[in-house]
This record gives structure tokens, sequence and C-alpha cells, in this order.
């Protein structure tokens, strides 16, 4: 056992779906502006522009089902309903017909947005970091292995807030495929096993508050159900 110069701490994990081992967490990559609708409604272009991605801590995580506390710094925090790719595997440069063996398996997630101080960073050419990676900024279900739900291309995606109807959409609207994500990114960083990669919204984004109760959904994946509080 390594001995560290302050007491260390655990890697981050989520649950495998019917798997008794976790899976771990090492770095989250999220896809930027991936649906054209929610581009649009963004105000820009989705036909021009190339993938650009960002950042949060692994420990950002929050599992299913737990609270999730309302961060402090905003009063306009929006969540983005997202599949979630989980890697067994990593390379850099890999090519789309390779992309998908890297997977080991989806989940679905929250990109948990304080919108408020994005658009302060954007206005004044800021990183968006403080507005997408702070603590419990993303909400995420077990992941289900590629074993039991197969190659996921399609299939419906979408949010309730208190039950009624927020977001919605296909994964097919993507404007960047899971596959031409993973080739891309690992054209910026070698990809590595435990990274996951946030594959961006639909649109319908708004704001939430605390006592909120979220569910998120893709088919085929275990439903994301969390509360503000
Ligand atoms: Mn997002």
């Amino acid at each position: 056992m390594t001995e560290f110069a302050i007491p260390s701490w655990d890697t981050p994990t989520i649950p495998v779906t019917d798997a008794g081992k976790p899976f771990p967490v090492r770095r989250i990559y999220c896809v930027g502006r991936n649906y054209a609708a929610h581009a649009r409604e963004m105000g820009h272009d989705p036909d021009r522009e190339p993938p650009f991605f960002f950042t949060k801590p692994a420990d950002a995580i929050v599992l299913n089902g737990v609270d999730t506390p309302y961060p402090v710094q905003t009063s306009n925090l929006h969540p983005e309903i997202e599949m979630v790719v989980a890697l067994a595997t990593g390379g850099t440069d890999i090519s789309l017909d390779k992309a998908n063996d890297c997977i080991f398996g989806y989940g679905v997630g929250l990109d948990l947005t304080r919108r408020d101080m994005q658009g302060v960073a954007k206005d004044m050419g800021r990183p968006w970091d403080m507005s997408k990676g702070f603590d419990y900024s993303a909400p995420v279900t077990n992941i289900t292995p590629v074993s039991q739900c197969g190659i996921i291309e399609a299939g419906r995606i979408s949010l309730t807030v208190n039950g009624k109807p927020r977001q919605e959409s296909d994964l097919n609207a993507m404007i960047w495929s899971v596959p031409e994500t993973i080739n891309y990114l690992s054209g910026l960083i070698e990809l590595k096993p435990g990274d996951l990669i946030f594959t961006g919204t639909p649109d319908g984004v708004a704001a939430i508050e605390r006592g909120d109760v979220l569910e998120g959904h893709v088919d085929g994946l275990e439903t994301l159900k969390i509360k503000m509080v």
C-alpha cells in the first residue's frame, strides 16, 4: 500500500447493472451542442461547428436515487438529460470502426449547469469550468453493460420534472454519433479506461428548483430519478 502525504480517498465508482463489481470513474468528458434543436435554442448554428468538449471532475458523480444538493452561486440551474458512455478501453486516434469496441456500457445522466454563470462566462470569454464542473453536477444511473443492452445508436431520450415532460428526442438526432465523438475526442487526448462521455442534450432546457423530482429516460437503460434538495 502506498503511503500518502495526506489521507487519500477512494476512486469514484458507479454500480453496474446486475453485477457485483462497480465501474471506476477516471474522467468525465461532455460534448457541447450535440443536438441541432438544442444548439438553436442556445443561439448557435448547428451545421457549421465541429464538436467541442468540456469536463467535470470524476467526483461530481451523484448515484441514482441520491438527493442532489441545489448548488450555491446560481439562481438558474438547468438539468440537461444525456446518454452517458462508459469506456472499458481507450487510445488515441481511435478509428470510427473501432470506436464502439471501447464501450463498456451506457448510463443515463444529467449535465447540471449553472446557466446564469455560464452566460457570464460566454459574454466575458471565460472558461465554463465553474458553470459545469461543480460538486454534485453529474447525477448518473447504474451502467448497463453492452453485453446486456448491445450497442445503442437510436432510441427515445427524455426528461420529466415533477412528472411533466421537459425534454424529449431520439438518440439518432445527435449531430456527432457516439463513434464520431470517440474518434474526434481521441484525436485531442488519449482516452482511457474509466472515462465517461456525456453525449449532449436535446432541446427544452429550463430551470429547476429545490424540491423538484427529475426522471431521465433512455430506451434500454435504467431510469434516473433524483430529487433536488
Ligand atoms: Mn450538456
